[in-house]
C-alpha cells in the first residue's frame, strides 16, 4: 500500500494509510489510551494509541515523550466523531527527530499570558503559536504584494548599498562601524542612492531592505533596525504625483492582503478595512490646530509628536479615515534633500500616517544643483562629504519625489498590534542585540 506524507490540513479518510510530521504539542494518557495532539504548519491532527492495537515499542516511545518535541509518525486513519478533522491515525511506525528538554521556556498553546520579552527571548517557540504564525505569514505575504504592485505600475526593483560613507537622515541616528580602518555607517535609508539612480533613467524605483537607526528612545514604534520600503520616481510635477501614487500602492497593497492572507487574518481574528483613495490630506498647519483645539499647546514649528499623532489619529478615526496625509512641513523640520515650496517656509513633503502613527515620509526632492548645495550649507553640512551624491545632479537630472515607508509599522498598523516588534521576528532595540 501506498503511504502518502500529509500535512494536517491534507489529511484524508480515502488516504488509509499516512505519513505525518510535526511537533507533539499535548499528550494525554489515560492507561489503556493514549492521544497525542500532533502539530504542524498547518494546524493539528489526532494521533490515537489504544495500547492493546499499537505495537510495544512503538507505544512506549510515544507515550514517554515530551511536549513540543518532533517525530515522523506513519500510521492508519480511523474516522472518528471526536476529533475536528473527523479522523485520527494509529501509528504502525514511529520516528523520533528530536526530544524536547523540559521545562519548555514558555508554552505554545498554554492560555498564560506571557511577557513579550520572554516571547522574543523564545522565538522560536512563540513563533509556534499559529497567531504569531500568522503574522510573520502576513508579512510576507505583504511584501509580495508590494512587489506585484510595484512592479505593475512600472517600477524596477534595486538593491543599494547598506554600508555606506554618509547618512542622509541627520548624525545623531548614524551606527558607525570600522570600515578597514576608515569610519562608515550604516545605512539610514537608501534615500540618496536611489536618487542617483534618477539620473540613470531607470525613472521608476524600488528597494525593499533593512534601514538602521541609532534611536536611544524606547517606544513601541522604534526599532534600531526596520525594513524599509522606498519608492522614487522622475519627471513628477509635483510630491501630489508621489502621493497619488503612495496611496494607489497602499490601497492595492491592503486590498491583495485581504485576499491572499485570508486564512491568517481568520486565525488571528483581524479583518483589514479598506479606505478608498483618495486619502484626506491634513496641512501641518491644520493639525496644529487640531492639538491646539484638544487642550495641547503645540506653536507653529513645533514638532508632531508621538502624542500629537495621537491626537490627529484619533480626530480622523472620528471621521472613520484610517489613513491620511500631513503635508506642508515647515522646511526646517526636514531633511536638505526635500525641496522648498518656492516663495514659503513650506516644504514640498508629506507624511502618511496610518491609525494615529506616522508609517511613511515623502516628498519631492531637490533635483537642482545650485539649490542642493545651498541647502546643505544652511543646515551646515559640509557638500563636500557628499559629492558622490550631488555628482549625479550636476549632468542631467529629472524632477523627481519618493518615500520611504516602514514595512514593520504598517504591518504593525495593518494588524493593530500593539508594538512594532510583534511585526519583526528578531527585533533590534537599545536593549536587544540578542536572539
Ligand atoms: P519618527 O518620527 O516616527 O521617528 P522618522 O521621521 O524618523 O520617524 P523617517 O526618517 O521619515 O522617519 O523614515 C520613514 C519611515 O521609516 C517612517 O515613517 C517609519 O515608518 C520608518 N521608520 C523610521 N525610523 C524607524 C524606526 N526607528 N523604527 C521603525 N520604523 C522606522
Amino acid at each position: 500500500m501506498t503511504c502518502l506524507v500529509r500535512d494536517s490540513s491534507t489529511v484524508k479518510i480515502e488516504d488509509k494509510i499516512v505519513t505525518v510530521k510535526g511537533w507533539v504539542q499535548d499528550i494525554k494518557n489515560l492507561g489503556g489510551i493514549s492521544f497525542i495532539t500532533l502539530r504542524d504548519r498547518h494546524g493539528t491532527v489526532q494521533i490515537t494509541l489504544p495500547k492493546k492495537k499499537v505495537e510495544k515499542e512503538t507505544f512506549k516511545s510515544l507515550v514517554t515523550l515530551t511536549r513540543e518535541s518532533t517525530v515522523i509518525i506513519t500510521g492508519e486513519i480511523q474516522k472518528s466523531d471526536q476529533t475536528a478533522l473527523g479522523l485520527e491515525i494509529i501509528p504502525t511506525d514511529v520516528k523520533i527527530c528530536s526530544r524536547a528538554d523540559t521545562p519548555l521556556p514558555m508554552g505554545v498553546v498554554d492560555k498564560v499570558n506571557v511577557e513579550i520579552d520572554t516571547r522574543l527571548n523564545n522565538r522560536f517557540i512563540d513563533a509556534r503559536r499559529p497567531d504569531v504564525k500568522s503574522i510573520f505569514e502576513l508579512k510576507s505575504i505583504m511584501i509580495k504584494s508590494i512587489v506585484d504592485v510595484m512592479t505593475e505600475n512600472g517600477f524596477v526593483q534595486v538593491n543599494t548599498p547598506k554600508i555606506v560613507g554618509s547618512g542622509a537622515e541627520g548624525g545623531s541616528t548614524l551606527f558607525k562601524i570600522d570600515y578597514f580602518g576608515r569610519s562608515a555607517y550604516l545605512a539610514q535609508s537608501p534615500q540618496l542612492y536611489k536618487q542617483m539612480l534618477m539620473s540613470t533613467g531607470l525613472d521608476r524605483v524600488f528597494e525593499i531592505s533593512p534601514a538602521f537607526r541609532a534611536e536611544k528612545s524606547n517606544t513601541s514604534r522604534h526599532v534600531t533596525e526596520f525594513i524599509s520600503f522606498d519608492g522614487e520616481l522622475a519627471w513628477i510635477d509635483s510630491q501630489k504625483d508621489v502621493m497619488n501614487i503612495l496611496e494607489t500602492v497602499i490601497d492595492q497593497v491592503l486590498r491583495k492582503v485581504n485576499e491572499r492572507g485570508k486564512e491568517q487574518l481568520d486565525i488571528l481574528g483581524k479583518k483589514i478595512r479598506l479606505q478608498p483613495v483618495p486619502y484626506p490630506v491634513l496641512t501641518y498647519k491644520e493639525c496644529v490646530k487640531i492639538v491646539n483645539d484638544s487642550g495641547i499647546d503645540l506653536k507653529d514649528g513645533d514638532d508632531i509628536g508621538t502624542r500629537e499623532e495621537k491626537i490627529i489619529g484619533d480626530y480622523m478615526a472620528s471621521k472613520r479615515k484610517d489613513l491620511y496625509f500631513i503635508t506642508e512641513y515647515p522646511s526646517a523640520s526636514k531633511p536638505f534633500y526635500i525641496m522648498n515650496k518656492d516663495g514659503t517656509s513650506y516644504s514640498c513633503s508629506f507624511d502618511l500616517d496610518f491609525k494615529g502613527q506616522e508609517i511613511s515620509s515623502g516628498g519631492q526632492r531637490e533635483h537642482r544643483f545650485d539649490r542642493l548645495i545651498a541647502r546643505m550649507k544652511e543646515l551646515e553640512l559640509n557638500p563636500n562629504d557628499f559629492v558622490f551624491y550631488t555628482s549625479a545632479f550636476r549632468y542631467g537630472m529629472p524632477p523627481h519625489g519618493g518615500w520611504g515607508i516602514g514595512i514593520d509599522r504598517l504591518l504593525t498598523k495593518m494588524l493593530d498590534l500593539p508594538n512594532v516588534r510583534e511585526g519583526i521576528l528578531f527585533p533590534r532595540d537599545v536593549s536587544r542585540l540578542s536572539p
